[in-house]
């Protein structure tokens, strides 16, 4: 059992950035407002991540690591399916298995917090306000095959900062800090309100303002705005000028109804309006925003839910590359 789940987590952590991803994720799902994300050794050593989000009840704690684990083994009879299955729920369960795990959290009913730790199973009091921390300590540190695989601090630190930045890039409602030995290393502060969210003036206005936090100004400077409705899809983001490229070469961002994916469908689709516009410009940057209906696209064909496949690819090709000429070939000021 413990092999199978330890394989299985291979699917799902392959690097410190992928835990990160699947903490920040949880974090959110939870309606976290503040997500603080503290990294030792490039998240080797630990990955702590802190949010102010519903919490988890203290008699849940144990279910949150076991609760998938159980169906995982049941279900599972040869490895072949591991890659197949999916790994909806199965995330802490995959991280606890290749790490030293301690789930802190607290709920708004419950008058002290607890801590869990995964290995012993012991559950005690503890204290801080209402939400969760989870603590990963010594990631693969009893899969020594998986730990060499590992980059140095820096490559994995950065994997880390990427990761959190897809999180941000979507979601400039939350308030977001990365600490790196002691050190805050990125942040990225909630410039949204939860009430004023389905406002969609203002959550375009802070949208803008995460993507020069994140990006940087000079990426603001060099990119146009895109907008574009077709059909049931509708495309919003920045596309880069070439100059973008200079400073923040090769970084494209495609989120589908707040997602961050990696999807060929898109990457050529404006890869095809680079070409039309700019007759061939090699590495755009660029963050696009694709809304559509749930129905018309599926996301979960990867454990890494970073994948999708769409009911009609050539309605979000489309639509993107419309999307994104157009937006290269207006008129600037
Ligand atoms: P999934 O997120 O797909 O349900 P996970 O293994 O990632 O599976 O998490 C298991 C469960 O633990 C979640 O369904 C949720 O109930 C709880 N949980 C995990 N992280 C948090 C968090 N930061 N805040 C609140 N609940 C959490
Ligand atoms: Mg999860």
């Amino acid at each position: 059992d413990e092999l199978i789940s330890q394989i299985a987590a291979g699917e799902v952590v392959e690097r410190p950035a992928s835990a990160v991803r699947e903490l920040v994720d949880n974090a959110l799902d939870a309606g976290a407002t503040q997500i603080t994300v503290r990294l030792l050794a490039g998240g080797v050593r630990l990955i702590a991540v802190e949010d102010d989000g519903s919490g988890i009840p203290q008699d849940e704690l144990p279910v949150a690591l076991r609760r998938h684990a159980t169906s995982k083994i049941t279900n599972l009879h040869d490895l072949e399916s591991v890659a197949t299955m999916g790994f909806r729920g199965e995330a802490l369960a995959a991280i606890a298995s290749v790490s030293e795990m301690a789930l802190l959290s607290r709920t708004a009913q419950q008058a002290s917090a607890f801590l869990l730790d995964a290995r012993s199973g012991e559950l005690r009091p503890a204290a801080r306000s209402r939400g969760t921390t989870v603590e990963v300590k010594e990631l693969f540190f009893s899969t020594p095959a998986r730990r060499k695989f590992l980059k140095t601090d820096a490559t994995e630190l950065a994997h880390c900062i990427e990761a959190v930045r897809r999180h941000a890039l979507a979601r400039p409602d939350v308030g977001f800090a990365i600490w790196h030995e002691g050190k805050l290393v990125e942040q990225w502060r909630a410039t949204l309100t939860p009430a004023a969210t389905a406002d969609e003036g203002k959550r375009q206005q802070a949208l803008q303002q995460r993507l020069s936090d994140v990006l940087g100004e000079d990426f603001i400077r060099d990119s146009v705005p895109v907008h574009l409705r077709l059909g049931a899809v509708t495309v919003t983001g920045r596309a880069g000028l070439p100059d973008a490229a200079r400073s923040r070469a090769d970084q494209q961002f495609c989120y589908v109804n707040g997602r961050f994916v990696r999807d060929k469908v898109l990457t050529h689709a404006a890869r095809s309006a680079y070409e039309d516009v700019l007759h061939g410009h090699k590495q755009p940057v660029y963050a696009l925003y694709v809304q559509i209906d749930p129905q018309r696209v599926d996301v979960n064909v990867h454990p890494t839910k970073i994948e999708v496949r769409f009911r009609d690819s050539r309605e979000v090709h489309q639509a993107v590359r419309h999307a994104v000429e157009n937006a290269l070939a207006a008129p600037r000021a």
